[in-house]
């Protein structure tokens, strides 16, 4: 019998229980095989330049700015050398939803190909601590005769070095989290000083040592599972046009055990015996999932799209002289009607609106100004007269946001006759810094008895304008 012959309220059971969860809420622990083949070892390649880019990119230094530092707190960014201000919010909050629209639209088209390929949580769970698991603990057999056992000496090294190593790197990992998030200038200070001097710092190091430790010895695929949101929203962005990694069922059905008859059959060119397709029911699949779910199911929500289903089954096809790729990249319409539809009505909706996304992302980009400048005038006070006519007190704030030293000069451009008089020395703005200072604006024949006039200035750096900027001035009567 194959799933095509069960009824439908038999065959669908599995979507409303977790691989993970047994019947009563437990956990079942996953005891994953090792994955072997072409797709695991081009995401060992991926998994390893994203790790070192993670590690190292903090402690990379372009002009002077880390390379990647998300300090949330003094919202502070940058992005591969490029610092972002407070004042270029908008900008980071639209790259950022561009980002979501990308995996919106990628999502679409290829699956979670984010979860399986480059989710920090896939990457340190499947090419750190499950590598780590199966080094020191064995093969999942081993593993599972070890953990349902006797406290014995050979279980209590074996769990103690693991889980060991596996709190040294999640501190390691809290370390590289902390130097994005607070610079790793600050992080490597705190270190150097000691921890006991900062323990504002301390305090959220442990605690993510503690996150990270108990994500990755305990929590595991629960975390996609469960908490994730992109696991929830995925669900609704898959389609059967969505190429994904998909069981044929056209061609692996009737499913059935491997036998001599099935070899002979094979080897002589012909079909199964008894109507079998090429699925030998070996399970090997569901062996080497991460999240313990059968692939041949279908589309679930527990599939994080990681492929190692893809390298067990073409493993299993080369030793039984089949063609690889029973489990392959396609889409359930391809798989039903041998034509794949990847560019539906939705999909090119969703590219359309990517796209003006891009676009505008690029234009704000190129249009970002080096030089923001802010002229307020000074809380508290009003107009004075004075010998030469009305003056008002003023702040200027400069963000200087190139890394070369910017000489400024404030000039009236109208009224032409205006006078400024610094209150503070303000002619030179450093790279990457915010210069503030106070002025007076004098207008000579302003007799304080009109109200609020426009009065612009331009900021000029040898010689040149970089900026207009107009402001009030009260107490005007020209
Ligand atoms: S079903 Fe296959 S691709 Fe999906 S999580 Fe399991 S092993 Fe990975
Ligand atoms: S590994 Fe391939 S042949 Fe074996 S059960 Fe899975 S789909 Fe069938």
């Amino acid at each position: 019998m194959s799933i095509i012959d069960v009824p439908i309220e038999d065959h669908e059971s599995y979507r409303n229980e977790l691989a993970s969860i047994a019947i009563d809420g437990k956990r079942k622990w996953i005891y994953a095989r090792q994955p072997k083949g072409k797709y695991t070892r081009s995401r060992a390649i991926v998994a390893t330049i994203l790790l070192a880019f993670l590690a190292i990119s903090p402690f990379v230094k372009v002009h002077g700015h880390q390379f990647m530092l998300l300090n949330i707190m003094e919202r502070q960014f940058v992005f591969f050398g490029l610092p972002f201000w407070p004042n270029d919010f908008y900008l980071v909050a639209l790259v950022f939803i561009t980002i979501v629209i990308t995996l919106v639209v990628s999502t679409a088209i290829v699956g979670r190909i984010w979860c399986g390929w480059l989710c920090p949580q896939t990457i340190f769970l499947e090419f750190i601590f499950r590598r780590i698991e199966w080094w020191i603990d064995g093969t999942p057999v081993q593993q599972a005769q070890r953990h349902n056992g006797p406290w014995n000496a050979d279980r209590i090294w074996r769990t103690g070095l693991k889980q060991s190593i596996f709190f040294l790197i999640s501190f390691a990992i809290a370390n590289i989290f902390l130097a994005y998030l607070i610079s790793s200038d600050k992080l490597l200070l705190y270190i150097t000083e000691g921890p006991a001097h900062h323990a504002s710092v301390l305090i959220p190091l442990v605690a993510f040592t503690f996150v990270f430790y108990a994500v990755f010895a305990r929590f595991r695929e629960q975390a996609c599972l469960i908490v994730c949101p992109y696991g929830r929203y995925m669900s609704s962005l898959v389609d059967d046009n969505t190429i994904t990694v998909t069981y044929d069922t056209t061609r692996g059905e009737h499913r059935g055990k491997f036998t001599k008859a099935d070899k002979d059959a094979w080897s002589a060119g012909q079909s199964r015996p008894e109507g079998k397709g090429d699925c030998v029911d070996c399970h090997q699949c569901v062996t080497v999932c991460p999240t313990g779910i059968d692939i041949r199911n279908g589309i679930q929500l527990e599939c994080v799209a990681c492929t190692a289903c893809i390298d067990a089954c073409d493993e299993v096809m080369v030793k039984v002289g089949r063609p690889k790729g029973l489990i392959r990249y396609t889409s359930a319409t391809a798989v039903k009607q041998s034509i794949a539809k990847v560019f539906t009505t939705r999909i090119k909706a969703y590219v359309a609106v990517w796209v003006v996304l891009m676009s505008a992302v690029v234009v704000l980009f190129s249009m970002r100004e080096m030089l923001d400048v802010l002229v307020l005038r000074q809380e508290g006070t009003t107009w004075v007269k004075t010998p030469e006519g009305v003056a008002n007190f003023y702040r200027m704030q400069i963000i200087n946001k190139s890394d070369d030293e910017l000489p400024v000069e404030i000039v009236a451009v109208q009224p032409a006759n205006a006078i400024i008089t610094p209150i503070e020395k303000f002619d030179v703005v450093h790279g990457g810094h915010i210069a503030k200072g106070r002025f007076i604006i004098t207008i000579p024949g302003a007799d304080g008895t009109h109200g609020a006039m426009p009065i612009t200035l331009s900021i000029r750096s040898k010689g040149k304008e970089v900026k207009s900027v107009t402001t009030s001035f009260i107490g005007g009567s020209l």
